[in-house]
């Protein structure tokens, strides 16, 4: 029989997987091309050229005992040095080896983060809306997640509200810029309000508050945009990447971690970050993609891709008349249901075979996600239903 605890998990996450089944129905009836599925965050594009080139060039210039072998758990060295240069020379942050841990994609960081920190009971501030598998990676160390509420129509995180979230049981807080699923940028007011709230709260419990900044869509920011360094804003500060989206490798699973030097008692953090990454059974992040990565740290898909395709898809929305949110980066579009029931609003959408996510789930009642890191096709295509949808909610 399987635990109580993943029996919660698995009810919970069959939305996703009903959502997938439907479009699956529905393409096999009206055929692929006419249904627009813009539920996932799968990226539509290929991985840039260059890591083609460094896969092939690490295979060639490796010996396979060094390619295909255990390293340390933290990953390989020179791999973290060309991180830690990577960073040091973009964002001017003093990293050093010891300060990054590869891991197996966002996803994998951020448990071996929360593995190494929580210990039951302990909280973790998320502020909403916020990627919705953070409640289950809480979950599997015995966190208590401590949501803070939307703060529409900017989506900056509500400065009070944060405030308020911090007790002293208060051992994390995640954030996610550019946010997945507004496709906001948290701008420096933010960031440095942000960390006088942590630094008012620790002086107040006397304790230690990590902020672990998630970062799979650094990369993706778009025009004169600027995504501020959160990590640069606060002391105790773990920033987790992905190269997921940024190099399209989302099923390579390749990440890390990036310790401030600062950070409170960093050498016990850094060692754990490793025995966590181990214990839960990753051992380390995949060889193979770790070296190829560390050759295409400046590489990038075409911003410019999304970036059109979000202008394409406002103005469907502009024409419709359905309110959203404007995207600084990442690929989503945040759009309001109009009578504030976004299930209701995703199950109509349905039936003129659009595939939207509620962000309920999100904790972000009343409005739903669109993801669109899909074909410029689909999103023309997706015109006609968009419009008689709008008939059905608007007219
Ligand atoms: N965090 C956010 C905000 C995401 O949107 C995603 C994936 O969509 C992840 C983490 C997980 O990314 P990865 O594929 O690198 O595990």
């Amino acid at each position: 029989m399987i635990s109580e605890k993943m029996r919660n998990m698995v009810k919970n996450s069959s939305a996703i997987r009903a959502m997938f089944e439907e479009g699956k129905k529905l393409a096999a009836l009206y055929g692929a091309e006419n249904v627009y599925d813009f539920s996932l965050g799968n990226p539509n594009l290929p991985a840039p050229a260059e890591v083609a080139e460094a896969l092939k060039s690490e295979i060639d210039a490796c010996d396979a005992l060094t390619l295909h072998g255990y390293m340390s758990n933290a990953g390989y060295e020179d791999v973290r040095q060309a991180v830690a240069d990577n960073l040091n020379a973009r964002f001017g942050t003093d990293y050093t080896v010891p300060c990054i841990v590869m891991s197996v994609g966002a996803a994998g960081g951020l448990n071996v983060f929360l593995k190494a920190v929580l210990d039951p009971g302990d909280e973790v501030v998320v502020i909403a809306p916020f990627f919705g598998e953070y409640a289950n990676y809480v979950a599997n160390f015995d966190g208590k997640l401590v949501v803070v509420p939307p703060n529409p129509p900017t989506f900056q995180p509500d400065v009070k509200a944060f405030e308020k979230a911090l007790t002293a049981k208060t051992k994390a807080v995640i954030i996610n810029t550019p946010n997945n699923p507004t496709g906001v940028i948290y701008d420096e007011n933010t960031l440095n309000a942000l960390a006088d709230a942590m630094r008012a709260a620790q002086a107040r419990f006397g304790t230690t508050i990590y902020l672990l900044s998630d970062e799979p869509y650094r990369e993706l920011v778009f025009g004169s945009a600027k995504q501020p360094y959160p990590a640069k804003y606060y002391e105790n500060a773990v920033s987790g990447y992905s190269f997921s989206k940024s190099l399209s490798l989302a099923g390579e699973r390749i990440g890390y971690l990036a310790v401030n030097r600062e950070c409170a008692d960093f050498d016990d953090l850094v060692g754990a970050l490793g025995v966590a990454t181990r214990v839960l059974g990753f051992v380390n992040s995949p060889s193979l993609i770790q070296r190829a990565v560390a050759k295409c740290l400046n590489a990038s898909v075409d911003v410019g891709f999304y970036e059109k395709n979000g202008a394409a898809l406002k103005k469907i929305m502009d024409e419709c008349g359905f309110e959203y949110v404007e995207p600084q980066g990442a690929f989503y579009l945040f759009v309001k249901a109009p009578d504030g029931d976004d299930a209701a609003f995703c199950a109509e959408a349905k039936k003129h075979r659009l595939l939207l996510v509620p962000a309920t789930g999100f904790g972000c009642k009343g409005w739903v996600r669109i993801a669109y890191c899909v074909s410029p096709a689909t999103i023309e295509g997706s015109r006609a239903s968009f419009k008689a949808l709008a008939k059905q909610y608007l007219n």
